[in-house]
This record gives C-alpha cells, sequence and structure tokens, in this order.
C-alpha cells in the first residue's frame, strides 16, 4: 500500500523530489496518477473481506485511503524523518483532528500563547464546550512551560517558530519536560516545513502542517497533514480523520505532490531572500524594529541555528508611526502582494492585528508581542532587488 521507500542515505533535496513516487507504476508513468475513484473492486466476495478485514493490502474507500493521498502522505512523513503521516483536507483539520481526536473531558491541554489565529481560537472557544481546559504559556521561555505541565496536562500543542512573532520554543528541552509530566508534545511545523526544522528528530510526539503553506508553496491548494511516530497514536489518528471524513482527496494530494518537488529550490531561495530583506528592514530608518531567527540580535538565535536548518522565509517587523505607518506601507507595495497566507512563490505581507489575528481579544495580542504596528512578511522566490526596490519606495511613502 505504501508508496516507494525511498533509500535511506537520500538528502532532503532528494527525497522532496522522489520520496512521493509510486512502487508500481501502471504504465511505467514519472508522475504518480491522480487515482480519482471514490471506490475500489475486490476480484472476489473472499478478497473483498480480507481487504475489509485489513489481511489483505489494497485500497476499499476513498475516505479510507487512496494511493495518490498515500504517496503524498509517505512524501510528508520521509521528509519530517516521521514513521507514518496521515493527511487532512486542510491545516485546521489536521490540528482538529489532533486536539478532538486524542483529548478527553476533563483533560488539561497546555498551548504556546502566540498560535496561528484559528488554532488559538479552537482551543480557546471550542474544546472548553467539551470539558477540556486550554492553559495559554509563552513557551518561548521554559520556566513558564516547566509550571504549567504540573498541572499535568494530556498535551502541550506549540509552533515554533511562532506565528506572528517568530518566537522559538526549544523543542528537544519542551518534550524532555513533556515527557517527565506524561504529556504528548505537538509541534505545528508549518513555519519552518521539514527542510529547515524536523521536530520528531528533537522528540516530539507529533507534528502538524498546513501543506497550503510553504509544502504547496503555489497559493493554489488547502491541505493538512499529521505526522508521527508512535503507532497507537497513528490508529487513532486515522481513525477520527476516517470517521469524520475531514481527508484529503486525491487531486488535492496530486496538486501538492507536484509542489512538493520544487520545495528545496523555493526554500532556498525564499530563505536568502528574507535573511537579506531582514538586513535591509533592520538598517531601514521608517523601520523600527525587525524580527528573524537569523538575525544575529533575535534574542534566540543560537537555538535557532542549533535546532533550525535553515532560518525560514518569514519575518516580522514594525515601522515608524506604529498602525498609521504600516497601512502606508501596505498601500503603496505594488509586487509585494497585500494577503494572508504564506509560504508560496510569491512575497505577501498583512497586518495580524486587523487580518489574522483580530479574532484574538486586543490585550491577549499586546501581551504576547502582536503589537498594532506589527507587519508580518512571508518572502516569496522573486528577485531580491525586486522585493527591495518595493519596499524601499513604499517606506518612503511614510
Ligand atoms: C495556515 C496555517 C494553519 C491552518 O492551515 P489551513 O490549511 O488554512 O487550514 C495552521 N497553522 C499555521 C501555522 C498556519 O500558517
Amino acid at each position: 500500500m505504501a508508496a516507494n521507500p525511498p533509500e535511506k542515505n537520500w538528502r532532503k533535496e532528494t527525497l522532496a523530489i522522489h520520496a512521493g513516487d509510486l512502487k508500481d507504476p501502471v504504465f511505467g508513468e514519472v508522475s504518480p496518477p491522480i487515482f480519482q475513484t471514490s471506490t475500489f473492486s475486490f476480484a472476489t466476495a473472499e478478497a473483498g473481506a480480507a481487504r475489509f478485514s485489513g489481511e489483505e493490502p489494497g485500497y476499499v474507500y476513498t475516505r479510507m485511503g487512496n494511493p495518490t493521498v498515500n504517496a503524498l502522505e509517505t512524501a510528508v512523513a520521509t521528509l519530517e524523518s516521521g514513521a507514518w503521516a496521515v493527511a487532512a483536507s486542510t491545516g485546521m483539520a489536521a490540528i482538529s483532528a489532533v486536539l478532538f481526536g486524542l483529548l478527553n473531558r476533563g483533560d488539561l491541554l497546555v498551548a504556546g500563547d502566540c498560535l496561528y489565529g484559528p488554532s488559538h481560537v479552537v482551543i480557546a472557544g471550542e474544546l472548553p464546550r467539551f470539558g477540556i481546559e486550554p492553559l495559554f504559556v509563552d513557551a518561548s521561555d521554559l520556566g513558564p512551560l516547566e509550571k504549567a505541565l504540573r498541572r499535568r496536562p494530556r498535551l502541550v500543542f506549540l509552533e515554533t517558530p511562532t506565528n506572528p512573532t517568530m518566537k522559538l520554543t526549544d523543542i528537544a528541552a519542551a518534550s524532555r519536560l513533556a515527557k517527565q509530566a506524561g504529556a504528548l508534545l505537538v509541534v505545528d511545523n508549518t513555519f519552518a516545513t521539514p527542510y529547515s526544522q524536523r521536530p520528531l528528530k528533537w522528540e516530539a510526539d507529533l507534528v502538524v502542517h498546513s501543506l497550503t503553506k510553504a509544502l504547496n508553496g503555489h497559493s493554489d491548494v488547502l491541505g493538512g497533514m499529521i505526522v508521527g511516530r508512535d503507532p497507537n497514536l497513528y490508529k487513532r489518528i486515522k481513525r477520527f480523520i476516517t470517521l469524520t471524513g475531514a481527508v484529503m482527496d486525491p487531486h488535492q494530494a496530486w496538486l501538492i505532490l507536484r509542489g512538493l518537488r520544487t520545495l528545496a529550490l523555493r526554500l532556498e531561495r525564499s530563505q536568502a531572500n528574507a535573511l537579506e530583506l531582514a538586513r535591509f528592514l533592520e538598517a531601514h530608518p521608517k523601520v523600527a524594529w525587525v524580527r528573524h531567527p537569523g538575525l544575529p540580535d533575535h534574542p534566540q538565535h543560537q537555538l535557532a541555528q542549533r535546532q533550525m536548518e535553515g532560518f525560514g522565509f518569514m519575518l516580522c517587523f514594525g515601522v515608524k508611526n506604529g498602525l498609521e505607518g504600516g497601512r502606508v506601507l501596505m498601500n503603496h507595495l505594488r509586487l509585494i502582494t497585500l494577503a494572508v497566507s504564506l509560504g508560496g512563490v510569491e512575497s505577501l505581507i498583512q497586518h495580524p492585528a486587523s487580518m489574522t489575528h483580530a479574532g484574538v481579544p486586543r490585550q491577549e495580542r499586546e501581551q504576547t508581542g502582536i503589537t498594532d504596528d506589527l507587519v508580518r512578511l512571508s518572502v516569496g522566490c522573486e528577485a531580491l532587488a525586486d522585493l527591495q526596490d518595493d519596499l524601499e519606495q513604499a517606506l518612503a511613502q511614510i
């Protein structure tokens, strides 16, 4: 049922291209087909029964499994150094499957205080309806995390780098603390991608992704993924996704597999662009501050050097004249597009306080560093000079 097992010593650039290859091509096709079928036939009644019971490998019904979706699952599991991956219709479906599929009434959940907006809203606003209590902590500092873990939560849910504040958590230290407390550590690795950070290598229990972002990379499809190593967690997550119908469809999987093949090329360019733009902005008189893990003055730059295999394509900065300055900047950009989402080949800019994080109460936003002047930039693959010129001319309007 699995796609071609890649060779152990292949590097991530090669794996991004080949880890999703099918083991048994029908006509020698190089690109895996889109198995656009809802159901699969059985040769005999006995074979059908054997397939249903799992005695015989093979497919039954696409909500339960599909070869194209399976190829993408294998590719992402391999890139993350995981043992398995389960695809979901969106990143939020993947995150919801982890939270609703693994937590029970009466459980405590510890979550980073700075998360993708809808993740925060689900944890703070939906889980309590099911008797699951959330506790938000600043996980960039291990002290508050350690203290929260004394209350024996079932699960810890984090982003590193955080959206949009670019704070980091030491994943190895957090997983050590979580294990001691008997909690599972789940890391949303959307910002870094497995190309630049592999939380499972640092002993996180599960990784979740919005494939909508850099893994697909072309701002044209939604998707999510959960990756892990423990077979018992696989069974529970797979069951939850299958039964609730939060699955990915084969066409979606094929598009993301296509995007994934250029992951290394895209990230090498976007990461290099991001670091250069961070340096350019830091030196600009109209810019108040810049945060990017690759800058030596990022408070956790050393952790970034140790934990990450690249500094990512995301950065945030504050312009002089606060919210108004940010508004002027965004309204005068000609190349960089004003839009939410991130990780595409095109550069996107947005204002979290009024857009992605508007659902988070103002006081909580300010506490976690999402100030009104914060502008978030997802750096794409355009020519660096064009991006720089665009920012220069728009900043001049402030
Ligand atoms: C976009 C995003 C999500 C949600 O993904 P969707 O595919 O939009 O559901 C979750 N986490 C992070 C960090 C994201 O950027």
